[in-house]
């Protein structure tokens, strides 16, 4: 099963970086975002990737002639037609992804494929309106997915393994490595074992047991790993572990003290992490 047309749904942080992918690795991809402010805004951040593809791969022709492979759309007829895969990365809300599938459903080809970026969320929560639950799964990018080019692959207990497969070598022809997980998992891999170790650090020093210097410095000499939890922390930002320690807070209080920590002690000082300059550590 070839794809040779793509359309990419949603043109923000991910989207713009699948699109871009996808079309730097010759494919012809569409481009739906809800209004003409999304799409410009869309147009800014594919511009912008431009120029990140020609510095890392060195090819300046190639990221320039990806450009050529875009078009952009508002309208999701316009956007779907002769499209054989569907990559969703609209925002991380089930009422908005609910209502998409929806709206994909009634317009899409027969035999078009879809697939899900979500990070946090499962096929089997949209297989039913998507009209096609047999060629649905997730397809899970990580972001600046032209250097963190993983691509998590996971179907839910009614997808055709042909469309896994399918998707698979997809994936690996934009230059992704892939990971094929048997049945779902909420976080896949990835945030499986990243979130409950990060966590992990973040207690120990919401609990004063030690200073997240002395939590790294620990963990990398033991494990040899180039990071430990806060240097990783600064890689990902504050507010996604603040947002996750708060939610939780809820149920269990011991979530809250990481959270109150997190935003008095970084979110509130401006320490967002790499992206601001400083965070755990300066840079
Ligand atoms: P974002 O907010 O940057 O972009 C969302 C885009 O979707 C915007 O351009 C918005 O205009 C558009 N949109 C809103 N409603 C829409 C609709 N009804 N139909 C089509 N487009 C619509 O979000 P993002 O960070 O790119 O995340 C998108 C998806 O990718 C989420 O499911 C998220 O979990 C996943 N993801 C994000 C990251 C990350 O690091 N940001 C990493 C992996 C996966």
């Amino acid at each position: 099963m070839d794809f040779n047309k793509i359309m990419v749904a949603g043109s923000g942080v991910l989207g713009s970086q699948i699109a871009f992918q996808s079309a730097f690795f010759g494919y012809n991809v569409n481009v739906y975002d809800i209004n003409d402010d999304a799409i410009n805004a869309g147009k800014d951040r594919v511009n912008k990737l431009q120029g990140v593809y020609a510095d890392f791969f060195k090819d300046e022709g190639k990221a320039e002639a990806a450009l050529g492979h875009l078009s952009f759309s508002s309208d999701l007829a316009e956007a779907m037609k002769d499209v054989d895969l569907v990559i969703e990365a609209v925002p991380e809300r089930v009422d908005i992804k609910q209502d998409f599938y929806q709206k994909l459903a009634a317009v899409a080809p027969e035999r078009t494929v879809f697939v899900s970026n979500s990070s946090t969320m499962l096929p089997s929560d949209f297989a039913e309106f998507t009209g096609r639950p047999e060629k649905f799964l997730a397809l899970h990018f990580a972001n600046s997915i032209w250097q963190n080019n993983t691509a998590e692959i996971m179907g839910h207990a009614g997808t055709d393994h042909q469309y896994v497969e399918a998707v698979t070598d997809f994936a690996r022809s934009i230059g992704m490595i892939p990971f094929v997980l048997k049945k779902e998992q909420p976080g896949y891999i990835l945030n499986t074992l990243l979130v409950p170790f990060l966590n992990a650090g973040l207690t120990l020093w919401a609990n004063d047991v030690a200073d997240p210097h002395t939590i790294d410095k620990n963990w990398m000499i033991s494990t040899g790993s180039p990071r430990g939890p806060f240097g990783i922390l600064d890689v990902v930002g504050m507010e996604t572990p603040y947002n996750l320690n708060r939610a939780r807070s809820e149920q269990d209080p011991s979530y809250g003290v990481i959270a109150d920590k997190l935003k008095a002690e970084m979110i509130d000082k401006g320490k967002m992490g790499i992206s601001s300059g400083e965070g755990f550590y300066k840079y």
